[in-house]
């Protein structure tokens, strides 16, 4: 890709997983690290044409008025993660990047995540200057307009890393519930006449693609899930993927899983539980919040294998973990004369570097579908997500075969 200038707008711009992919383009960008967990480092990918690192200028939403050195320092002495010298060395950009992050919305988010933004609140408050959804969407829109023109960006990839909202339903951000369509309509022109029902996710994606940019959903929240917003984007003709990045449990479910149906064994239960401690944790201890992740969690068992064995996902919050999550799977399976076994496996992943990764490969991805034309959702991402849009196959390695294929198709 050319030398232009690119911008990466993250949506819940100082949560852990933001601040973490952040710190980490700062530290490609100034050669303190090697592509350890990047995808598109691999020299499978090599022959591509991806933007270069130091291409990037990051800004974004939030709606809690926080520093983003003190998130990344935050980081460090909770969760032991992020050197010291790495931090010091990227002080100063962060510090610039806090500059150009906004004031996000609050529209249909529920709860919880207004009382998260209660507790470090922007001055001006920002539910009260989006009186509806198209008022969101004009606020968004412009600060968004701003960034590209202020920075000379050729383009602008808008990535969903913000809490979980309340389960795909819309709650108002006074608290009240008004729930969204069961079935969100198949059209554009339907779906705004229900602008005021969808949630801040879905809000961020229609400026996106009203400003013919790029959108991931890097979390469970509806986003762009709803047909008529991927009819929006077709219309724009832009690109957009999602959702929920497939990072530990569930990126190892997807691997072992297929290789139960290849030797014929028979999964009886799969249960599997995570604790862990960052404040996606504590946003997730909200029923509410927590049934939209459970659900991305769960599905994909019963459609890999065709049946559906006894499962439990279960997802606690335990503060003095910070950002590690542990995950403990027991599977239950039937073997040759029915005799029944079990596989136990432990994950302890740190989250945010997890997900920070794949968050910069979506990114370069993204961009260079959008060189190539692509519009609509981009199923040859699949395996980055637990719940792809567009496409019902959830096995890893034919998930991967098919980001293996777009990628030989360079032209
Ligand atoms: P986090 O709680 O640390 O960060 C979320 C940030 O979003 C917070 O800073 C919050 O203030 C901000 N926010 C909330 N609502 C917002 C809104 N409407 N507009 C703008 N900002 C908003 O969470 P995290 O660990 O960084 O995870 C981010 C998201 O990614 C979560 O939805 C999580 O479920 C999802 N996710 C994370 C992982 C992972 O960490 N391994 C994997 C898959 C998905």
């Amino acid at each position: 890709m050319s030398d232009q200038r690119l911008g990466i707008w993250l949506v819940g711009a100082c949560g852990g997983v933001a601040t973490a992919a952040t710190t980490g383009l700062l530290a490609l960008q100034k050669n303190l690290t090697r592509g350890t967990g990047l995808v598109s480092e691999l020299p499978l990918f090599a022959h591509l044409d991806l933007p270069s690192w130091d291409q990037f200028v990051v800004g974004g939403h939030e709606i809690r008025d926080v520093s983003l050195t003190d998130e990344a320092d935050r980081l460090h002495r909770e969760s032991r993660v992020l050197d010291a010298k790495l931090l010091d060395a990227c002080r100063e950009d962060l510090k610039a990047i806090k500059q150009r992050i906004r004031p996000g919305t609050l529209r249909n988010v529920g709860e919880t995540i207004c009382q998260l933004a209660a507790e470090t609140p922007y001055q001006d408050p920002i539910a009260a200057s989006d009186a509806s959804g198209q008022q969101a969407v004009d606020r968004l829109k412009s600060d968004l307009q701003e960034f590209r023109q202020q920075h000379r960006l050729a383009d602008v990839v808008v990535v969903n890393v913000a809490s979980t909202e309340a389960s795909n339903t819309a709650e108002s951000s006074t608290g009240s519930s008004t729930m969204g369509p069961a079935t969100w309509p198949a059209t554009w022109r339907e779906t705004q006449a229900l602008m005021d029902c969808l949630p801040a996710s879905s809000l961020y994606a229609i400026v996106a693609f009203e400003l013919g940019m790029p959108y991931i959903n890097f979390t469970p929240s509806l986003g762009a899930e709803p047909q008529g917003l991927d009819d929006l984007a077709r219309i724009q003709n832009v690109c957009h993927a999602g959702r929920d990045g497939k990072t530990g449990e569930t990126l190892l479910k997807s691997v072992l899983a297929p290789m139960f149906t290849a030797r014929h064994l028979e999964v009886l239960s799969w249960v599997g539980h995570n604790i862990f401690g960052n404040l996606d944790g504590k946003v997730l201890d909200n029923p509410v919040n927590k049934a939209a992740k459970l659900q991305s969690k769960d599905q994909l068992l019963g459609k890999i294998f065709g049946y559906s064995p006894e499962t439990l996902v279960s997802i606690e919050h335990i503060a003095s973990l910070g950002d590690w999550k542990t995950a403990w799977d027991h599977i239950h399976f039937k073997g040759f004369l029915d005799t029944p076994m079990t596989l136990q496996l432990t994950w302890h992943g740190c989250d945010s570097l997890l997900a920070a990764p794949l968050v910069l490969d979506l990114v370069r991805f993204t961009l260079a579908a959008k060189s190539r034309g692509e519009t609509g959702s981009l199923t040859f991402l699949s395996s980055f997500f637990k719940s792809p849009q567009g496409i019902d196959e959830h096995a890893f390695a034919e998930q991967y075969g098919w980001l293996l294929e777009w990628a030989q198709q360079s032209p």
